[in-house]
């Protein structure tokens, strides 16, 4: 990629947040979820990075085979199980477990003569509505996936929550309860929480977490703080400032003119733009960092430009690399500014631009 942003990725602080989910979980396992190429910050580097965890998760069948063609040797779950009757093989003979959520998943499953290893996690559907059999439907889909040759027994049993980004919301205590309830003659080992449940919900804890969003350093809250939950962010989002201009009172930047200067004010072009991940819907007064100092975005982003206000910059220098967010400008902050979360800027940013990692502990 020969673009000039780049995403510093710092491997030590994805460790670090590895130990805090376990901190906060000591009595459960962990599933380090690493889909969307690692929420933005590399699937396969992530994942040699976070050697220690006890398991992976992934959306598909397909992320789950490259890791294994990695030499990744943990278990690995696909979080939406096999697509295909070709995945359901694939899955097998990778050892890749799946979340099975569907009738037709669960045909696959009985017409076929895989060898009997298969490790099967039921999903339960508890309130999100998304994926997972009814709370009705339970005991026949157990039942059934008991008696299946090619299923290691007992099937493992997930649920996954919908509202636990705001922990006063009761739908959360609701899902637990309701899948309390569903599996409450089941055996098997139990899964529910993801990041917002790890740190906020410890009834949700179970035998495996899930944790995603928090590994990455950001906040699974709507209006979270990931440094109070002791959290280090891992991607630090730069580009360089490519021009400094002067402009007169009255002088409107940028497509559409939305913001019109004040005064005679020093305005600063920095490469990158919503074609690097950076949120078009980022609006002025988005912070930026030149120097270490908070500077305003102002005006549109562009596909691969923004223009931000110099004003209270000291000396700053064509060339110079300017922070979009990372370490000292945290995602979530950008995020509420953009009208999103930090997941979706990771996922972007990350995945648009060059990224560089970093490892503290080999220096
Ligand atoms: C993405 C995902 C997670 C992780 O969620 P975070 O909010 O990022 O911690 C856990 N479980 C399932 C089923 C998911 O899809």
């Amino acid at each position: 990629m020969t673009r000039p942003a780049r995403a510093v990725i710092d491997l030590q602080a994805l460790r670090h947040n590895l130990q805090r989910a376990r901190r906060a979980a000591p009595a459960s396992r962990i599933m380090a979820v690493i889909k969307a190429d690692a929420y933005g910050h590399g699937l396969l580097q992530a994942a040699e990075a976070l050697a220690h965890t006890d398991a992976f998760a992934v959306a598909g069948v397909p992320e789950a085979v490259q890791l294994r063609e990695a030499n990744i040797t943990h278990p690995v779950l696909a979080l939406q199980g096999f697509r295909t009757h070709d995945e359901l093989a694939a899955a097998s003979a990778h050892r890749v477990q799946v979340t099975l959520h569907h009738e037709r998943q669960l045909q696959w499953l009985e017409d076929t003569g895989l060898e009997p290893s298969l490790e099967v996690w039921i999903k339960v559907d508890t309130g999100m509505h998304r994926l997972g059999f009814s709370l009705s439907e339970l005991k026949t889909v157990y039942a059934r996936v008991q008696r299946l040759p090619a299923v290691k027994s007992p099937p493992k049993l997930m649920t996954h929550l919908a509202c636990a980004d705001n922990p006063l919301n009761p739908a959360t205590q609701q899902q637990l309860s309701r899948f309390d309830q569903a599996v409450a003659s089941l055996s098997g080992e139990q899964s529910i929480a993801n990041s917002a449940g790890v740190l906020a919900f410890p009834q949700s804890h179970r035998d495996w977490i899930r944790p995603g969003i928090m590994l990455y350093g950001a906040s699974p809250y709507i209006d979270g703080d990931a440094r109070r939950d002791g959290l280090q962010p891992v991607m630090t989002l730069t580009a360089p400032l490519i021009a400094i201009k002067h402009c007169q009172v009255g002088d409107a930047l940028g497509y559409g003119g939305s913001f019109v200067c004040p005064e005679d004010m020093p305005i600063g072009v920095v490469a990158i733009g919503y074609g690097d991940g950076y949120p078009r819907h980022a609006s002025t007064g988005t912070p930026v960092l030149v120097n270490g100092a908070r500077a305003p975005l102002l005006g549109r982003v562009s596909m691969d430009m923004i223009t931000i206000d110099l004003r209270h910059i000291d000396m700053p220098q064509v060339g110079e690399e300017v922070v979009l967010w990372g370490a000292q400008l945290s995602v979530d902050e950008v995020a509420r500014h953009a009208g999103t979360i930090g997941y979706e800027l990771l996922c972007h940013g990350g995945c648009s631009v060059r990224r560089e990692f970093v490892d503290d502990s080999l220096l």
